[in-house]
């Protein structure tokens, strides 16, 4: 029944497993190994059908291959999709079960995939992993992890920002800029920060008020947050905000965020271009979680050494966007040459 799904997809090779006792589908797919062991989230949800986990395992996994080697990281890309009846509460019973069960299956696969958090999961059920496999990023700080990479990708956006604004306006100077961020959450309200500090004026909107008053920006509409005139539009709530239908709407020249996904289909990135929108692309853009938890928890860097790295984010995006002018593409067609160029690289090596 999975065969259709599979057919096509262009990685190296995909676990499943149906957790007989907590009825979960569990999916992991690798999808590259050339750069180093397939790095990715848990993702922890309900789908209509296991075939629509399966494909959100797959379609993941590929983007993960390529925000790591955009990124410069050791790793490959690989995603894992944890398709429950319902998601239970953090803590719960049923909640430790399927992170257990799960944990054996990361654990048979030797390394060859390491998890980290995505949806729905976080640092308490990377803990529970480390019970039964080393291979996983993202654990609590009091269990050794680097615990929320929500910082460095925060960090990593308000670069994204800025060599955004430098290839846009001719100047990285956020105290000349507005920019409306879309959700307040992890991300979102440490970016609303940097921005402030850097003398940006911020409007914010998320579906929970408080979060934008907590942060101090100001508030704006959620529904329309997309449509208001600003020089930047950072979505940092969920996925698919740039479409057919939202494009021709956006009154800013940047989008950059950190939300993964953030086209709903490839041919909006054209839309983007058409609509006179410097785009940076999104897994760019919110690498900063990857080189955060692969920095502090596998290649031993100092804070100077993640500083500069998270920083260098900029300097991928003035590739990036060089890359696009000169060639006559989209960004996120020069991204996908950046990334499988460095993967093809390694493959020759
Ligand atoms: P989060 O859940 O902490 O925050 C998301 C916020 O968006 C919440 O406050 C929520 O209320 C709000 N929101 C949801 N729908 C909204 C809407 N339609 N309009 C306005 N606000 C809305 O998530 P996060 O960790 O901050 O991640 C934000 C995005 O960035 C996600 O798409 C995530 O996949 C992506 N991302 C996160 C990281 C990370 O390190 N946390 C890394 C890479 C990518």
């Amino acid at each position: 029944m999975f065969d259709e799904v599979i057919r096509g997809w262009d990685g190296e090779e995909v676990l499943v497993r149906f957790d007989e006792p907590t009825g979960t589908w569990m999916f992991i797919g690798v999808h590259s190994t050339v750069l180093g062991p397939a790095m990715g989230g848990t993702r922890m949800r309900t789908y209509p059908a296991p075939e629509d986990a399966l494909r959100d395992a797959l379609r993941l996994s590929q983007a993960m291959s390529m925000k790591q080697a955009a990124a410069g990281l050791p790793y490959g890309g690989g995603k894992a999709v944890l398709a429950v009846p319902a998601v239970s509460g953090p803590g719960s019973d049923e909640r430790r079960a399927v992170i257990r069960h799960y944990a054996g299956l990361v654990e048979a696969l030797h390394g060859t995939y390491v998890t980290a958090a995505d949806m729905n999961t976080g640092p308490a059920e990377m803990d529970l992993i480390a019970e039964r496999t080393p291979h996983v990023l993202g654990r609590s700080p009091a269990n050794g992890g680097a615990g929320d990479p929500g910082e460095g990708t925060a960090i990593g956006v308000f670069h994204a920002i800025r060599a955004a604004c430098r290839h846009a306006f001719g100047s990285d100077d956020l105290g000349a800029r507005t920019v409306a961020v879309q959700g307040a959450g992890s991300v979102g309200a440490r970016l609303i920060a940097l921005l402030r500090d850097a003398g940006a004026r911020v409007l914010a909107a998320d579906i929970d008020p408080d979060r934008v008053t907590a942060t101090g920006a100001e508030p704006i509409p959620a529904d329309t947050a997309i449509a208001t005139p600003c020089d930047v539009f950072a979505p940092c709530a969920t996925g698919g905000v740039l479409n057919e239908a939202t494009i021709p709407h956006l009154a800013c020249r940047v989008v950059a965020g950190a939300a993964n996904n953030q086209l709903a289909t490839p041919r909006d990135a054209e839309r983007l271009q058409e609509h006179g929108v410097v785009y940076a692309p999104d897994y760019v853009a919110n690498a900063g979680g990857v080189i955060w938890l692969a920095g502090y928890e596998t290649l031993g860097w100092d804070d100077a050494h993640m500083r500069a790295r998270l920083a260098a984010i900029e300097q991928t995006l003035a590739d990036v966007f060089a890359e696009a002018a000169s060639a006559g593409i989209t960004t996120a067609d020069a991204a996908d040459h950046l990334a499988r160029s460095r993967i093809e690289a390694a493959r020759k090596d």
